[in-house]
Protein backbone atom coordinates (compact mmCIF):
# COMPACT_ATOMS: atom_id res chain seq x y z
CA UNK A 1 0.00 0.00 0.00
CA UNK A 2 1.50 3.24 -0.93
CA UNK A 3 1.54 6.68 1.44
CA UNK A 4 -2.00 7.91 -0.97
CA UNK A 5 -3.82 4.94 0.12
CA UNK A 6 -2.92 4.63 3.75
CA UNK A 7 -4.18 8.05 4.36
CA UNK A 8 -7.29 7.37 2.67
CA UNK A 9 -7.63 4.48 4.34
CA UNK A 10 -6.54 6.37 7.74
CA UNK A 11 -8.59 9.81 7.12
CA UNK A 12 -11.60 7.63 6.15
CA UNK A 13 -12.15 6.86 10.35
CA UNK A 14 -12.05 10.42 10.86
CA UNK A 15 -13.71 12.53 7.92
CA UNK A 16 -10.84 14.77 7.42
CA UNK A 17 -6.85 13.86 7.48
CA UNK A 18 -4.50 15.62 9.37
CA UNK A 19 -0.86 15.81 9.84
CA UNK A 20 -0.75 13.55 12.55
CA UNK A 21 -2.43 11.16 10.86
CA UNK A 22 0.44 11.63 7.84
CA UNK A 23 4.10 11.54 10.64
CA UNK A 24 1.63 7.97 11.91
CA UNK A 25 1.66 6.80 8.29
CA UNK A 26 5.10 7.74 7.35
CA UNK A 27 6.37 6.25 10.79
CA UNK A 28 4.41 2.97 10.04
CA UNK A 29 6.00 2.40 6.42
CA UNK A 30 9.39 3.43 8.05
CA UNK A 31 9.42 1.13 10.99
CA UNK A 32 8.38 -1.62 8.65
CA UNK A 33 11.09 -0.98 6.46
CA UNK A 34 13.78 -0.73 9.11
CA UNK A 35 12.75 -4.27 10.22
CA UNK A 36 12.12 -5.58 7.44
CA UNK A 37 8.49 -6.26 7.84
CA UNK A 38 5.95 -6.52 5.11
CA UNK A 39 2.56 -4.56 5.76
CA UNK A 40 0.14 -3.83 6.34
CA UNK A 41 1.00 -7.16 8.31
CA UNK A 42 -1.92 -10.02 7.94
CA UNK A 43 -0.04 -12.18 10.58
CA UNK A 44 1.68 -10.87 14.02
CA UNK A 45 4.86 -10.23 13.65
CA UNK A 46 5.03 -6.59 14.11
CA UNK A 47 4.34 -5.13 17.41
CA UNK A 48 3.98 -1.54 17.72
CA UNK A 49 3.88 0.59 20.73
CA UNK A 50 2.31 3.88 20.09
CA UNK A 51 3.25 6.74 22.81
CA UNK A 52 0.19 8.47 22.25
CA UNK A 53 -3.28 7.83 21.11
CA UNK A 54 -5.43 10.01 18.71
CA UNK A 55 -5.28 10.56 14.63
CA UNK A 56 -1.46 9.34 15.13
CA UNK A 57 -2.64 6.30 16.45
CA UNK A 58 -4.45 5.51 13.37
CA UNK A 59 -2.09 6.68 10.77
CA UNK A 60 0.40 4.13 12.37
CA UNK A 61 -2.47 1.49 12.38
CA UNK A 62 -3.50 2.30 8.32
CA UNK A 63 0.36 1.91 7.36
CA UNK A 64 1.19 -1.33 9.10
CA UNK A 65 -2.37 -3.28 9.91
CA UNK A 66 -1.28 -3.27 13.71
CA UNK A 67 -4.50 -3.17 15.54
CA UNK A 68 -5.55 -2.97 19.41
CA UNK A 69 -7.96 -5.96 18.38
CA UNK A 70 -5.17 -8.21 17.08
CA UNK A 71 -3.30 -7.22 20.24
CA UNK A 72 -0.48 -6.18 17.94
CA UNK A 73 -1.13 -2.32 19.13
CA UNK A 74 -0.55 -1.21 22.28
CA UNK A 75 -0.41 2.63 23.88
CA UNK A 76 2.41 3.66 26.24
CA UNK A 77 0.75 6.96 26.93
CA UNK A 78 4.06 9.27 26.88
CA UNK A 79 1.97 12.57 25.22
CA UNK A 80 4.88 11.99 22.24
CA UNK A 81 4.19 11.60 18.44
CA UNK A 82 6.47 8.68 18.70
CA UNK A 83 6.62 4.83 18.26
CA UNK A 84 8.67 1.93 18.84
CA UNK A 85 8.51 -0.86 16.27
CA UNK A 86 9.20 -4.62 17.88
CA UNK A 87 9.76 -7.63 15.01
CA UNK A 88 8.42 -10.34 17.60
CA UNK A 89 10.06 -12.90 16.09
CA UNK A 90 13.66 -11.27 16.81
CA UNK A 91 13.26 -9.19 19.31
CA UNK A 92 14.81 -6.06 16.81
CA UNK A 93 13.13 -3.06 18.22
CA UNK A 94 13.38 0.69 16.77
CA UNK A 95 11.83 3.68 18.17
CA UNK A 96 10.67 6.69 15.78
CA UNK A 97 10.44 9.77 16.44
CA UNK A 98 9.97 13.09 14.46
CA UNK A 99 12.96 15.51 13.79
CA UNK A 100 12.65 18.54 15.70
CA UNK A 101 12.70 20.56 13.18
CA UNK A 102 10.18 19.28 10.85
CA UNK A 103 7.79 21.44 11.68
CA UNK A 104 9.77 24.27 10.49
CA UNK A 105 11.03 22.48 7.63
CA UNK A 106 7.91 21.17 6.29
CA UNK A 107 7.14 24.40 4.74
CA UNK A 108 10.26 24.38 2.34
CA UNK A 109 8.34 20.70 0.73
CA UNK A 110 4.79 22.78 0.08
CA UNK A 111 5.70 26.13 -0.85
CA UNK A 112 2.47 26.94 -1.83
CA UNK A 113 0.53 26.42 1.74
CA UNK A 114 0.34 29.60 3.56
CA UNK A 115 -1.02 28.31 6.72
CA UNK A 116 1.59 26.21 9.00
CA UNK A 117 -1.72 23.53 9.31
CA UNK A 118 -1.61 22.94 5.60
CA UNK A 119 2.85 23.08 4.80
CA UNK A 120 2.65 20.23 7.39
CA UNK A 121 -0.06 18.36 6.19
CA UNK A 122 1.25 18.50 2.59
CA UNK A 123 5.05 18.69 3.32
CA UNK A 124 5.31 15.55 5.83
CA UNK A 125 3.98 13.57 3.00
CA UNK A 126 6.96 15.09 0.18
CA UNK A 127 9.75 14.89 3.09
CA UNK A 128 12.48 12.55 2.56
CA UNK A 129 12.41 9.99 5.53
CA UNK A 130 15.91 10.87 6.78
CA UNK A 131 14.38 14.63 6.81
CA UNK A 132 11.31 14.13 8.71
CA UNK A 133 12.12 11.12 11.20
CA UNK A 134 15.04 9.74 13.72
CA UNK A 135 15.27 6.09 13.64
CA UNK A 136 17.15 4.47 16.24
CA UNK A 137 17.12 0.69 17.34
CA UNK A 138 15.92 -0.12 21.50
CA UNK A 139 15.65 -3.10 23.48
CA UNK A 140 12.88 -3.18 25.12
CA UNK A 141 12.66 -3.70 28.98
CA UNK A 142 9.91 -6.09 29.16
CA UNK A 143 10.48 -8.78 26.45
CA UNK A 144 8.33 -8.61 23.65
CA UNK A 145 7.30 -12.27 24.68
CA UNK A 146 5.81 -11.07 27.93
CA UNK A 147 4.64 -8.40 26.19
CA UNK A 148 2.72 -10.64 24.22
CA UNK A 149 2.31 -13.65 26.65
CA UNK A 150 0.23 -16.68 25.89
CA UNK A 151 -3.35 -17.60 24.89
CA UNK A 152 -5.63 -19.33 27.68
CA UNK A 153 -3.33 -18.32 30.81
CA UNK A 154 -5.63 -16.93 33.50
CA UNK A 155 -5.49 -16.30 37.34
CA UNK A 156 -7.99 -15.14 39.86
CA UNK A 157 -6.76 -11.79 41.86
CA UNK A 158 -6.74 -13.22 45.57
CA UNK A 159 -8.69 -9.86 46.26
CA UNK A 160 -10.87 -8.53 44.27
CA UNK A 161 -11.70 -12.08 42.95
CA UNK A 162 -11.40 -10.82 39.48
CA UNK A 163 -9.69 -12.82 36.64
CA UNK A 164 -6.90 -11.41 34.97
CA UNK A 165 -5.70 -13.05 31.39
CA UNK A 166 -1.99 -12.56 29.50
CA UNK A 167 -0.02 -13.12 33.11
CA UNK A 168 -0.61 -8.93 34.05
CA UNK A 169 -1.00 -10.16 37.90
CA UNK A 170 1.41 -9.58 40.42
CA UNK A 171 3.22 -11.92 42.78
CA UNK A 172 3.23 -9.91 46.56
CA UNK A 173 4.25 -12.01 49.58
CA UNK A 174 2.97 -15.31 47.68
CA UNK A 175 -0.24 -13.71 47.00
CA UNK A 176 -1.57 -13.40 43.37
CA UNK A 177 -2.41 -9.87 43.05
CA UNK A 178 -4.29 -7.90 40.07
CA UNK A 179 -2.63 -4.06 38.60
CA UNK A 180 -5.12 -2.51 40.41
CA UNK A 181 -5.35 -4.42 44.29
CA UNK A 182 -1.18 -4.26 44.15
CA UNK A 183 -1.91 -0.19 43.38
CA UNK A 184 -1.15 2.31 42.15
CA UNK A 185 -4.91 1.72 40.41
CA UNK A 186 -5.93 4.44 37.72
CA UNK A 187 -9.23 4.28 39.32
CA UNK A 188 -11.32 4.73 42.74
CA UNK A 189 -14.78 2.79 43.19
CA UNK A 190 -17.38 5.65 44.35
CA UNK A 191 -19.43 3.63 47.00
CA UNK A 192 -23.01 3.07 45.85
CA UNK A 193 -25.77 4.77 47.53
CA UNK A 194 -28.47 2.14 47.45
CA UNK A 195 -31.91 4.29 47.25
CA UNK A 196 -30.51 6.17 44.23
CA UNK A 197 -29.78 4.04 41.20
CA UNK A 198 -27.05 4.87 39.28
CA UNK A 199 -27.60 7.42 36.28
CA UNK A 200 -25.25 9.26 34.23
CA UNK A 201 -25.99 13.30 34.66
CA UNK A 202 -27.80 14.17 31.08
CA UNK A 203 -25.07 15.05 29.07
CA UNK A 204 -22.36 12.99 30.57
CA UNK A 205 -23.24 10.11 27.64
CA UNK A 206 -22.56 12.78 24.44
CA UNK A 207 -18.75 12.83 23.29
ZN1 LIG B 1 -6.60 14.44 13.13
ZN1 LIG C 1 -7.72 -7.39 42.33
Amino acid sequence: MNLDAILEKSSSRHRHLCPRQVLGARMGLAGAAALGVDVPQRNKRLLVIVETDGCFADGVAAATGCEMGHRTLRLADYGKIAATFVDVKTGTAVRIFPRSDVRQRAREYAPEERKHYFAQLVGYQRMPEAELLEIRPVTLTTPASEIVSRAGVRVNCALCGEEIINEREIVRDGMVLCRACAGPAYYEEVALVAERPFTLPIGAAAD
